[in-house]
């Protein structure tokens, strides 16, 4: 706490938004892509919805194709569909809604969780440079050897078809959608209230330098213009 009080508050009110922004919203599901059967992750380019409500995944399947199948974690109910459709239109509420988050775990725990240029946690360390390289690229560099840390990144939105579904939330560990961010951001900002998203899933297939055929299912999240009709509550 005592190193907190060091950094001005100017400096911590966008850190505070930020962690608002991704620990205090009322999440009712999840989306993820891809198709798990049994322990493998199929890469279909399709959106699935994880949620603890079965009425909410009835909904989501109505709307966007698939049903319901029970998907229980630690005896906890939960529902899985998978929907037909490999791009959703979301409603994202600002640019500040997009988390960013960098972390490296350890044997001990969570050994280093900032934003890329501010540490987010412990709370003693918060607000203070974390000293992170500044380009995505030296990042990615560093956490190759264990050095820095991953990206979780975090889009919260609800469904412009499906706003009765309440908050859903999108993360990605991946690199090339944390690197996005920073456009993604600027784009919604120009907007000046909520946007009208896409975020779809994309299928990219090639052959290695080994002539093995990799495939993998890529997320883009693109602003489509402003959403007039306002965010459900
Ligand atoms: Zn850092």
């Amino acid at each position: 706490m005592r190193a907190a009080r060091t950094v001005t508050t100017s400096a911590l009110e966008p850190l505070r938004a930020r962690m608002q922004a991704t620990t205090a919203l009322d999440i009712a599901g999840e989306v993820e892509f891809g198709h798990v059967v049994g322990t493998k992750l199929l890469p279909l380019p399709v959106w699935r919805l994880i949620t603890g409500s079965r009425p909410a995944a009835e909904e989501f399947g109505r709307v966007f194709g698939g049903s319901p199948e029970p998907r229980p974690v630690d005896g906890v109910e939960r529902w899985e569909v998978v929907s037909e459709r490999s791009a959703l239109s979301i409603v994202v509420a600002a640019p500040e809604a997009i988390g960013l988050e960098m972390k490296l775990w350890d044997s001990r725990g969570l050994a280093h969780h900032c934003d890329g240029t501010v540490f987010l946690t412990p709370t003693g360390r918060a607000g203070t440079p974390c000293g992170c390289p500044p380009l995505m690229a030296q990042r990615k560099e560093r956490a190759r050897f264990g050095q820095g840390p991953q990206p979780v990144t975090t889009v919260p939105f609800q469904l412009a078809d499906g706003r009765e579904l309440g908050m859903l939330r999108f993360r990605s560990s991946s690199w090339r959608f944390a690197e996005t961010v920073d456009a993604f951001r600027a784009e919604l900002a120009k907007v000046h209230g909520p946007a009208l998203c896409e975020l779809s899933v994309e299928s990219v297939e090639f052959t290695a330098k080994n002539g093995r055929r990799v495939s993998y299912c890529k997320p883009v999240a693109t602003v489509r213009g402003p959403w007039s009709l306002g965010l459900a509550a």
